[in-house]
């Protein structure tokens, strides 16, 4: 028999899977994370390669916290994109209003994995949006793009890999 979506694993390779396929179709690579990771952390960590980068937000990924976030956050997106949804909270994820919050807020649930260091770095990367955080942040202008929730997403997978980086190495 075919194990269900909702066990009570704490990794899921098969939700991993659909989730980096979700944000594959949404213009973003777990590469690209990883870049994002190393920037935050080459200066710390001595001889950091970006193969060590992938393979801690290869880590973060498989957390079901994590997971859960991706999946609702991108779901959201694509909804609000396709009119699936009431106002006025169509028009406030379409428009990427300010005073929403609640991208930042589901975020949290990623970087809440791995404590405080996450927050610092998750707070940093969505004030300078770094890398593949600035073209998501740039493509979801455009009238009938919404990606509200995915340049939170991605900034705190890379705050989170940036933190599993610097509990694993750091003295
Ligand atoms: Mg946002």
């Amino acid at each position: 028999m075919e194990r269900p979506y909702a066990d009570d694993r704490v990794n899921d390779t098969r939700t991993r899977d659909t989730v980096v396929e979700m944000m594959a179709e949404r213009g973003v690579t777990l590469e690209e994370i990883a870049d994002i990771a190393y920037d935050l952390q080459s200066k710390y960590i001595k001889g950091l390669t970006r193969t060590q980068c992938l393979e801690h937000v290869e880590r973060v990924v498989m957390k079901r916290e994590v997971q859960n976030a991706i999946l609702t956050g991108l779901e959201l997106d694509k909804m609000a994109e396709k009119g699936h949804m009431s106002e006025p909270l169509r028009s406030m994820l379409m428009e990427d209003y300010g005073l929403y919050g609640i991208d930042e807020v589901l975020a949290l649930a990623i970087v809440n994995v791995y404590g405080s260091i996450g927050f610092t770095n998750f707070g940093y990367v969505d004030k300078v949006k770094p890398g593949v955080i600035k073209r998501i942040d740039e493509a979801g202008k455009a009238k009938d793009r919404c990606n509200t929730f995915l340049d939170d997403i991605v900034g705190a997978i890379a705050a989170a890999a940036a933190s599993s980086l610097a509990h694993r190495y750091a003295d």
